[in-house]
């Protein structure tokens, strides 16, 4: 049993926190944001992912999990502090350290005996030494030793919990043996697949494999835009290339490309890293590139099926970046709807989890909000899928086409198959598919 500290009870550090509290060390996750922890108390989990809420009441209830807003105290009585707040993309596209900083300057100030500080949020490669130096700095002539470890979470949103249970590996970078160690006998009872490095090789194998996950998904969405050109069809193109055990078909999927709290953010990072050493990177350039300009295929194929799209009302069907998940971070709503109402649509925006969120960022000029689908889509003269929600996969077409004005689908996920379509009597546009009119 161990005890520790989470600094940052987000996405990363609540999820973490309960999975290590889960395995029978004693934990306490902190945050500054009293209502969040006020809620956490009352296990009311601020944050949308599957599976979490038992798990955080079944190990409060055991005495293993607490939340509290007093990280002093908490500090005091751990040996292992995890960092997990949040480093989001400043202007520039660095990362912005300045939660990190703080958190290290509270923990040294706070010390009181040896901790192994552990890096899990994403940070630029270098952190880990910034944050020892930082720390030594602040601890002065005190005699209190410490030790930085870099362990960046792998979790995906929608399913942080079963991934954090079923880790499938552990990245330990380190500048000793004796932290190393006790970071990995940590993550003894996950039965992964770990790997200890120095600081900074840990620090880039994060930004790395994000990536390349966000090259596989912006190289998948080039040929898509082929195969419209040349009449091929992506989704048999990603299954063909799939069965090669060398390429894999995860992360194959053509659509309106990668959102969310990570990839554009993690990739923008590597570019200014990159650029900090004058590497010119410029394969990563490409990849972004490419991302931004997919999300706004869907507005085009929208007007080829609708002509003008003033006055229009167009149902748009998922706003979160991928489902299962509350997060609305960089999601390709966000610049999909607003060039729907730059073009004078109206629309009528679903989400079955994040309408009430996406209502205080987009506003109510010619949007309303709904959280039932069918609702949505009544009177549309377009239905518009930005994320593949159950709800949406599993609609009733039948249904949907008594509901519409115009029996229209622009399909940013790929969510049906074109015969469907055809049968059901939908003009339907995909993205890297034939068209069905
Ligand atoms: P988040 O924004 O959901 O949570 C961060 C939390 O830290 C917030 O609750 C905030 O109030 C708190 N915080 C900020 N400063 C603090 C301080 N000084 N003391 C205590 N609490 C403080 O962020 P997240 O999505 O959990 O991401 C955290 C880190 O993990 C980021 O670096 C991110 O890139 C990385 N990461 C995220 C994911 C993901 O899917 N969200 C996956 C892997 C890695």
């Amino acid at each position: 049993m161990k005890k520790i500290t989470v600094i940052g009870t987000g996405y990363v550090g609540l999820v973490s926190g309960t999975c290590f509290s889960d395995y029978g060390n004693r934990v306490i996750c902190c945050d500054i944001d009293a209502k969040k922890i006020d809620r956490l108390k009352n296990y009311d989990i601020p944050i949308y992912e599957p599976g979490l809420e038992p798990l955080v009441r079944k190990n409060v209830e055991r005495g293993n999990l607490s939340f509290t807003t007093d990280i002093s105290n908490a500090i005091q009585e751990s040996d292992i502090i995890f960092i997990a707040v949040g480093t989001p993309m400043s202007p520039s596209g660095e990362a912005d350290l300045s939660y990190v900083k703080a958190a290290a300057e509270m923990i040294a100030s706070h010390m009181n005996s040896y901790k192994v500080i552990v890096v899990k949020s994403t940070v630029p490669v270098g952190t880990g030494r910034m944050v020892q130096k930082l720390i030594q700095e602040h601890i002065g002539e005190r005699l209190v030793s410490f030790d930085v470890v870099s362990n960046p979470e792998f979790l995906r949103e929608g399913s942080a919990v079963y991934d954090c249970m079923n880790m499938e590996r552990a990245i330990i970078g380190s500048t000793g043996e004796q932290s190393a160690d006790i970071i990995r006998e940590l993550h003894a009872p996950f039965e992964t697949k770990v790997l200890v490095t120095d600081l900074e090789t840990a620090e880039m194998i994060k930004y790395a494999a994000n990536a390349f996950l966000a090259t596989k998904i912006s190289f998948i969405n080039s040929i898509a835009n082929l195969c419209e050109r040349y009449g091929a069809d992506v989704g048999h193109v990603s299954e063909g290339m799939g069965m090669d055990s060398r390429i894999s078909g995860k992360f194959l999927q053509a659509g309106i490309g990668y959102g969310g709290s990570c990839f554009p953010k993690d990739t923008e990072a590597l570019r200014y890293m990159s650029q900090q050493v004058d590497y010119d990177f410029s394969m990563l350039d490409a990849v972004i590139q490419t991302n931004e300009a997919q999300r706004m295929i869907v507005v085009r194929k929208a007007q080829d099926l609708l002509g003008d799209l003033g006055g229009k009302t167009i149902a748009v069907l998922g706003l979160t970046f991928k489902p299962d998940t509350d997060d609305l971070r960089y999601a390709p709503s966000l610049d999909v709807i607003p060039a729907l109402v730059r073009g004078g649509a109206y629309v009528r925006a679903f989400d079955p989890v994040a309408a009430h969120e996406a209502e205080m960022l987009l506003g109510t000029e010619r949007i309303t909000y709904y959280r039932d689908l069918y609702e949505a889509v009544e009177g549309a003269d377009l239905c518009l899928i930005l994320t593949e929600w159950e709800d949406v996969l599993h609609m009733d077409l039948a249904r949907v086409k008594e509901l519409v004005k115009q029996p229209k689908f622009v399909d940013g996920r790929n969510c049906f198959s074109l015969e469907l379509m055809r049968q059901r009597g939908f003009s339907y546009r995909s993205v890297g598919r034939p068209d069905v009119d």
